[in-house]
């Protein structure tokens, strides 16, 4: 408690923070389940502070490594990394140190610390803990595994004395029991947080122009503010990155066929910099320590809900209001079904990635709360949010047995008639009975089935087929996607099944009226204040971006948002009152705050 205040500047422990830190400095091992900003990093970082010895900490993200040493620097903690980009002499000086307790805390990678070297280094080393992160890695059917991962069960036979707390934001039962198993883990209290991040607000939108539509969020809601745009090819990532330039964004582009240079100065842009928007592949953002990332968006459906949770849970971490956004439709359906008919390996493996879509795409063809779908995914049990789409603008459902019939009976038609298999694009010409060159060649306009569908647009007709694939009652295949009945398709042509559909509801701008309605304000953060307050805030904002130049760190690590908030509204005028304001531990109060007081007056 001590520690959270003067070193970290907080006055309270969140959820089960106090549990496990007490758990973990009295010896004992945990298995933490927490969200992304959920604050799993003082979980270890306390106990190594209040234990004797160093505290060491296992993460896959090396390019991190310096930014998170540098913000325990900034709050006063002794930290070092060891890894691949210090040089030899660089890592004896930290090896040194080490060995004469010069440090609070030492991060590793993996590969580097199963090595019989390091290995032997830390048996000669008085250890505080071992913290492994992201320990979902570990597991082989998750998402995310890594090979190198699995040697650290090493840890459990070298060190056994030494207490171990292994953290991850992935939720499933499936990983937890995974991880807990290969990790030698079988000792540890199990602490699982709510997943829930109520600051983050869903939406899933219909795609009809992905660019537009995004850049409309962006201006309207989050203007000048950190996000991320996920897209699933690198072309489609420079694409959308060059656009968004062409339009005014700072927009900069990430995936893994870039060289590592230019990833590194991206990440480091991204992180350092306010305001930049990084277009990137899923290569792109795990263990990114930024916690003012105002807005995640997506414009190609992701694989699974794990992994769009995990992507989505990089926004807003700081805890004030942030965007989970994803517009989808019809072709990504089509593309993510072929994508994994088409994949290598086996045939348990392909059903397990298409249980992962479908689990996907009823997350975004829900009419009930997207956060309570989410939730009840990962076993848990929530009631409606209030702050999603499908809350804030509930969608309507329609009986579109009929529809559905026509549709269905058009693609029986072509197919036993004609011998002819079509993607969703012919077959709505066949329905709208809209003349096109192939139509013409083959006579569509002679089949019973030509334009029985002529009520219903384009569009309605891409919703009617893009949520029949999700059910499964159409299947598309092959290179172009044609379609073919499946599933409860014959029950329903008969008559003896209905098809209730969602109605897409004009949802975008309503939502970004009722946030963005009452101060006018475009970006979500500066929305939280009042007018007066805001000048404030942008004052103190200007300020740290000088401060964070200076240093070269990432302004977050001078204040973060909520810190800048807080003060906007508080103005103390004392260092007393200053020091009571969350996120001012001792060393910042010493090293900014007269500085800080000198702005607020
Ligand atoms: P995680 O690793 O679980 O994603 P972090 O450890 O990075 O989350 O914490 C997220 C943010 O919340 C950080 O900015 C951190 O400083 C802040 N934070 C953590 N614990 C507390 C607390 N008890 N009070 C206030 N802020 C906290
Ligand atoms: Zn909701």
């Amino acid at each position: 408690m001590e520690v959270l205040r003067t070193v970290f500047g907080y006055d309270s422990f969140r959820g089960d923070q106090a549990a496990i830190i007490h758990r973990v400095t009295a010896g004992g091992d945990a298995v933490v389940l927490m969200p992304t900003g959920g604050g799993k990093s003082l979980c270890y970082q306390i106990p190594a502070i209040l234990r004797e010895g160093t505290g060491v900490v296992v993460s896959p993200l090396i390019a991190l490594m310096q930014d998170q040493v540098e913000a325990l620097e900034a709050v006063g903690i002794r930290a070092a990394y060891l890894n691949s980009s210090l040089d030899l002499e660089q890592a004896r000086t930290v090896e040194r140190g080490l060995l004469a307790g010069d440090y609070d805390l030492v991060y590793l990678a993996p590969e580097r610390l199963v090595q019989e070297r390091t290995l032997d280094l830390l048996g000669r080393t008085r250890l505080a803990l071992f913290a492994i992160d992201e320990a979902h890695c570990v597991s082989q059917w998750g998402h995310d595994f890594r090979k190198d991962y699995l040697g650290l069960s090493v840890l459990a036979d070298r060190f056994p004395g030494v207490p171990r707390i292994a953290l991850t934001a992935t939720a499933t039962a499936a990983t937890h029991r995974e991880l807990t198993e290969r990790l030698a883990l079988q000792g540890a209290e199990h602490f699982v947080a709510s997943f829930d991040r109520p600051n983050i607000q869903y939406r899933i939108t219909e795609k009809n122009s992905a660019r537009q539509q995004l850049l409309r969020l962006i201006r309207t809601e989050h203007d000048g503010e950190a996000g991320i745009v996920y897209c699933l090819s690198r072309r489609r990532v420079e694409q959308t990155a060059a656009w968004l330039r062409d339009q005014g964004v700072d927009a900069m582009a990430y995936h893994a066929g870039m060289s590592e240079a230019q990833r590194a100065e991206g990440q480091r842009r991204f992180l350092r910099e306010d305001g930049v928007v990084m277009v990137a592949t899923i290569a792109f953002g795990m263990g990114i320590d930024k916690p003012d990332v105002r807005f995640v968006a997506h414009l190609d459906l992701p694989k699974s809900v794990e992994g769009y949770y995990q992507e989505t849970g990089r926004a807003g971490r700081d805890g004030l209001p942030a965007t989970a956004w994803l517009a989808y439709g019809l072709q990504d359906v089509v593309q993510l079904r072929r994508m994994i008919d088409e994949s290598e390996g086996s045939e348990e493996h392909r059903r397990v990635q298409r249980a992962h879509l479908d689990a996907m795409l009823a997350l975004c063809e829900t009419t009930d709360c997207r956060r309570v779908q989410i939730l009840r995914y990962f076993g848990q049990e929530t009631g409606p949010c209030g702050n999603c789409d499908t809350c804030l603008n509930p969608p309507a459902s329609w009986d579109a047995t009929v529809p559905v019939q026509k549709l269905l009976s058009a693609v029986v038609r072509l197919d036993r008639e004609r011998g002819q298999r079509f993607g969703a694009q012919q077959i709505i010409a066949v329905l709208r009975g809209t003349p096109n060159e192939r139509s013409t060649r083959s006579r569509h306009d002679q089949l019973s089935v030509w334009g029985i569908g002529a009520d219903l647009s384009e569009t309605a007709w891409r919703a009617v087929i893009r949520q029949l694939l999700a059910r499964g009652i159409l299947a598309a295949t092959g290179e172009y996607g044609t379609l073919e009945l499946a599933g409860p398709a014959g029950p329903i042509l008969r008559g003896e099944q209905t098809v209730t559909l969602r109605v897409t509801p004009e949802r975008t701008a309503k939502v970004a009226r009722s946030r963005t309605g009452a101060t006018g304000s475009r970006s979500t953060v500066a929305a939280e204040l009042g007018e007066e307050d805001r000048e404030v805030f942008e004052r103190l904002r200007a300020w740290r971006t000088e401060q964070a130049r200076e240093q070269g760190v990432p302004a977050y690590v001078v204040f973060p948002d909520a810190t800048l908030i807080e003060l906007a509204r508080a103005r103390p005028s004392s260092s007393a009152a200053l020091a009571e304001v969350s996120g001012v531990g001792a060393k910042k109060l010493e090293r900014y705050g007269e500085a800080v007081l000198r702005v607020l007056a």
